[in-house]
């Protein structure tokens, strides 16, 4: 179980907090918004009104012994940058800070932080290519365009074989492949799909499009 803190409770923020709860970690909410603290302060192992530019707070309140950090203040940029430097003052290794506009990010990004997340252009990221290719259930992008996919196999495949779709496209690799609670990792050229198998493939984005169109 690792300790986590998780500043600003917006939206973004509270969910954060709160899926690193349901995952049995310890986790530190703060807001200066004493209506976003009340509205969690029950579901997460402990909530504080505090204003995060202020180091003698954020030690007070022991973020230094948090194993990571995310700073998920959006519209106000400078309390942002005010709250990471406090951060790297009081030593926290691990932090990452949600940036809302170009400007936050380019000043984040020579603060030597680990990670900036765009929750936003993530999600619209999926929602677009989730419209684009609906036999595709979840992305998970790796880097340099490349991506993991999970295609659930239709009750039109049922009987197809594997192999036979998968060397028209050589570039993309099929990881593995679910059915009901069994997973198979050695795919051999006999493998045949069953109706809702989940397929999961590792490959370029090109490649991938490429082949996703065969399991419409
Ligand atoms: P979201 O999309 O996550 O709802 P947002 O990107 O619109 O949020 P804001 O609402 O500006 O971003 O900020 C997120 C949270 O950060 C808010 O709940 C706000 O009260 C809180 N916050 C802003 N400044 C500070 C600060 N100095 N210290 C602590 N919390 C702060």
């Amino acid at each position: 179980m690792a300790q986590f803190a998780v500043i600003g409770l917006g939206s973004f923020g509270a969910t954060v907090a709160l899926e690193l709860t349901k995952s049995h970690h310890d986790v530190i909410g703060i807001d200066i918004t004493k209506r976003h603290v009340e509205s969690i302060a029950e579901k997460i192992t402990h909530a504080a009104i505090a204003d995060a530019t202020d180091e003698h707070v954020l030690e007070e309140l022991n973020i230094q012994n948090c194993d990571a950090v995310v700073v998920a203040i959006g519209e106000d940029i400078e309390a942002s940058i005010l709250c990471v430097l406090n951060l790297k003052n009081l030593g926290i290794d691990k932090i990452w800070v949600k940036a809302k506009t170009k400007a936050h990010h380019t000043i984040l990004s020579h603060l030597n932080i680990d990670k900036i997340i765009h929750p936003e252009e993530d999600m619209g990221v999926r929602v677009a290519q989730a419209l684009n290719y609906p036999m595709v259930s979840r992305y998970m992008y790796l880097e340099d365009d490349r991506y993991i996919i999970n295609i659930p196999i239709s009750p039109k495949l049922n009987g197809i074989n594997l192999f036979g779709i998968m060397q028209s496209v050589p570039e993309v690799k099929a990881l593995l492949i679910k059915r009901n609670q069994d997973v198979f990792y050695e795919i051999d050229n006999n493998f045949t799909l069953k109706t809702n198998d989940i397929l999961i493939l590792e490959g370029l984005l090109p490649y991938l499009k490429k082949i996703s169109n065969s399991f419409i």
